[in-house]
C-alpha cells in the first residue's frame, strides 16, 4: 500500500531511535511531535474535537473580546492577532470575520510546528504569517495572544515521592511501563509540595513556563495580553493528569506512541504566578462557561437561531456543550494576563 492511501492511524512512528528508556518529558515530546506532524487530528473522524470546532460562536466571541480590548487600549488594528497552535484555523477564521464586521482587521501571526495543520490554517486564514516558535513573533507592535488547547499538548515532567526522595518518572520501551529515575529531583518540586505523601506525583511543565515567560516579557515591552483556554487546575497541586485520546476515547498513554494525542492538564496557578512575578496583571481564572456567558453567548445563540430556525436544536446543543458545568463549562478554564497599563479584559466580571 502506498503511503498516500494509508489510513491516518495505520503508521507507527519510531520515537525511540534505539533508546530503551526516556523521561516522560522526552517520550511525550517525541510522541506529540510525530503525532501532530503527520495528521490533522481534529473533528469527528479524527481523535478529538475542540471548542472552535463545536460552534462558530466560540471564535466569534473571542474575536469580539479581542476587538474590545484592542479598541479600549487605544491600539486598534495596530496590534497583532497571535494564535498558538491554531489547529484547523477555525477559531481565527471566526474571530477575524467577527472583527472584520466591526471594521477591525489586525495582522495575523500563527505559531505552529505541524506542516499538515499549517496547510489547513492557510486555507482558513490566507493572510497569516507563520512562526516556528514564539521567539520569532514581531517586536514592533502590541500582541494579543490566544491559546486554545495549546498548553495541554506541551510535554510535562512528572516526579514521584519515594522513601528515598523525589524521583523522575521514566518510560521504558519493552514492555511499555513507567519506571523511576535514580537522581534526586527535590529541586524541581514547588516548595509547598515538597512534603507531599509517599507515592504522590507532581507535574511540572517547563515548556509552558518558558513560553509563558517569553510571552510575558514581550507583552511588558510591546503591550498586549495573553488569553489561555484549556483544561486545567490552579496549582500548586499533586496528581497525575497525563492522558491519551484516540478516536474520541481515552487510551493507554504508553501504547502506540506518536499515533494518539497525549496531553496533561494545565497548571493555571503556575502561569498566573509567573505573570505576576514578571509584572503582568493576571485576571482571576474562571470557567469557560462563565467566560462565554459574560461575553454574550446566549444573545449570539438567539441571533443564530432567529436567522435559521431549522438549526435551533444544533445551536442549543453546541451552546450547552461549551457552557454547561457538566460538559466543557467548568473543566475548561480561562486565564488572561495583561500589560499593567492595559484595561481589564472583558469576560471576567
Ligand atoms: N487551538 C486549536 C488546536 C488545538 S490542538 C483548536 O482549538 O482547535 C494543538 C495545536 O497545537 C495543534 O495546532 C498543534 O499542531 C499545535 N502544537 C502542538 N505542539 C506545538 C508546539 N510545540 N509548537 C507549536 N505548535 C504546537
Amino acid at each position: 500500500m502506498s503511503p498516500e492511501i494509508e489510513a491516518p492511524h495505520a503508521t507507527q512512528p519510531d520515537i525511540w531511535q534505539g533508546r530503551e528508556s526516556l523521561s516522560l518529558h522526552d517520550f511525550m515530546a517525541a510522541a506529540n511531535a510525530a503525532y501532530y506532524a503527520g495528521r490533522d487530528p481534529l473533528g469527528a473522524r479524527g481523535d478529538f474535537i475542540t471548542a472552535p470546532e463545536i460552534s462558530q460562536m466560540f471564535g466569534e466571541l473571542i474575536g469580539l473580546w479581542f476587538a474590545d480590548l484592542a479598541l479600549r487600549a487605544g491600539v486598534g488594528a495596530n496590534c497583532a492577532y497571535v494564535e498558538l497552535g491554531p489547529g484547523r484555523g477555525t477559531l481565527a477564521a471566526d474571530a477575524l470575520r467577527a472583527m472584520g464586521q466591526g471594521g477591525l482587521s489586525p495582522p495575523i501571526h500563527f505559531v505552529e510546528t505541524s506542516p499538515v495543520l499549517r496547510e489547513r490554517q492557510r486555507a482558513a486564514a490566507p493572510g497569516a504569517t507563520w512562526h516556528e516558535s514564539v521567539a520569532a513573533l514581531p517586536e514592533d507592535q502590541p500582541l494579543i495572544i490566544i491559546a486554545n488547547e495549546f498548553f495541554d499538548a506541551l510535554p510535562i515532567r512528572q516526579f514521584q515521592r519515594t522513601g528515598a526522595g523525589w524521583r523522575e518518572r521514566m518510560v521504558q520501551r519493552t514492555p511499555p511501563a513507567f519506571t523511576l529515575g535514580k537522581q534526586d529531583c527535590v529541586a524541581d518540586i514547588p516548595l509547598p509540595l515538597s512534603d507531599a505523601p509517599l507515592g504522590a506525583i507532581v507535574e511540572r511543565n517547563f515548556a509552558s513556563e518558558t513560553i509563558a515567560t517569553d510571552l510575558g516579557k514581550r507583552i511588558l515591552r510591546q503591550g498586549g495580553a495573553l488569553l489561555i483556554i484549556d483544561y486545567g487546575y490552579e496549582g500548586p497541586a499533586t496528581g497525575d493528569t497525563l492522558q491519551a485520546m484516540t478516536q474520541h476515547r481515552f487510551a493507554d498513554p504508553l501504547d502506540a506512541p506518536g499515533t494518539r494525542d497525549l496531553t496533561a492538564h494545565v497548571d493555571f496557578g503556575m502561569i498566573a504566578a509567573l505573570g505576576r512575578t514578571l509584572g503582568l496583571r493576571p485576571q482571576p481564572c474562571i470557567g469557560q462557561g462563565a467566560f462565554l456567558t459574560a461575553l454574550g453567548i446566549d444573545a449570539r445563540a438567539a441571533a443564530l437561531t432567529r436567522a435559521n430556525p431549522a438549526r435551533a436544536d444544533d445551536v442549543k446543543t453546541a451552546r450547552d456543550r461549551l457552557v454547561e458545568a457538566d460538559q466543557m463549562g467548568q473543566l475548561f478554564k480561562v486565564l488572561a494576563l495583561r500589560h499593567p497599563d492595559w484595561p481589564v479584559a472583558a469576560g471576567f466580571a
